[in-house]
């Protein structure tokens, strides 16, 4: 295998660097490689209730040793977004205690009084009820900006069965008329910017690898990075051949990593 080609390389997890528990194999020669070669490595899940260094941890046990710092979820890219438009402003949440906890520690104050709310949050909350839906509805009624940690139509945590995000963000866009104005988590370019802040790479010099078309290879894209497709999750040969998505390259696996 050449030199490494780029500075910075963002590695989805599930179909590229693991398979549920098992490692892809030549995914651990691979971070080892690109790491010795002094290249800035970064993973991304989209989920946001199992904590960075869960992942972490999860990555450590499967022999590619990794801290929660080498990991950026969807509130982290929703942090990262915050702090960059409205550093420290008052935020009504919908979410659980860990994300109201990071909120706060990241200097932003969570507040459930309606009028003084400047950002409502919608994010997964499996304590979700009718009073906070209210209060977030009353913040958007009186003008607070509207955000969103993921966008998916089926929540990718448990099979369906908490509430997920886009049925809160449905709720409070019917009962609003407003509409969120971003989405932090995948397929928004907006976790690849919190991404490339913590490689401190420009997105020309950098690599996101991931195995879904429509999440991974769009934002790459999006974000003007290269992009690699590795064939071992969910997207086939079949798959690309009617994809209008072109990604730069295209891969077996992580193990052919350039
Ligand atoms: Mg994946």
């Amino acid at each position: 295998m050449p030199d490494a080609r780029y500075d910075g390389y963002i590695f989805d997890l599930d179909g590229t660097i693991y398979l549920g528990d098992a490692l892809i194999p030549g995914a651990q020669a691979t971070i080892e490689r690109l790491r010795a070669s002094q290249r800035g490595v970064v993973f991304l899940s989209n989920k946001p209730l199992e904590s960075c260094a869960n992942y972490a941890a999860k990555l450590t046990r499967l022999g590619i040793p990794a801290c929660a710092d080498d990991v950026i979820n969807s509130t982290e890219a929703l942090i990262h977004l915050l702090r960059e438009r409205h550093p420290g402003a008052r935020v009504l949440a919908i979410g659980e205690p860990k994300l109201l906890a990071e909120l706060t520690e990241a200097g932003f104050e969570v507040t459930q009084q309606v009028d003084a709310v400047e950002v409502v949050v919608a994010a997964f909350d499996r304590t979700l009820d009718y009073t906070k839906l209210n209060l977030a509805r009353q913040a958007l009624v009186r003008g607070a900006s509207f955000y969103a940690t993921n966008g998916d139509k089926t929540c990718p945590v448990s099979g369906g069965e908490i509430p997920d995000c886009a049925g809160v963000i449905a709720f409070l866009e019917a009962t609003t008329g407003r509409k969120v104005q971003e989405i932090a988590g995948k397929p928004s370019p907006h976790i690849l910017g919190a991404a490339l802040a913590r490689l401190r790479v420009d997105a020309g010099r950098c690599l996101m690898v991931g195995d879904r078309l429509d999440t991974d290879m769009t934002m790459g894209v999006t974000a003007g990075m290269d992009t690699a497709l590795v064939l071992s999750g969910v997207t086939s040969r079949a798959m690309l051949a009617e994809s209008e998505i072109r990604p730069t390259h295209v891969l077996t696996s992580v193990a052919d990593c350039p």
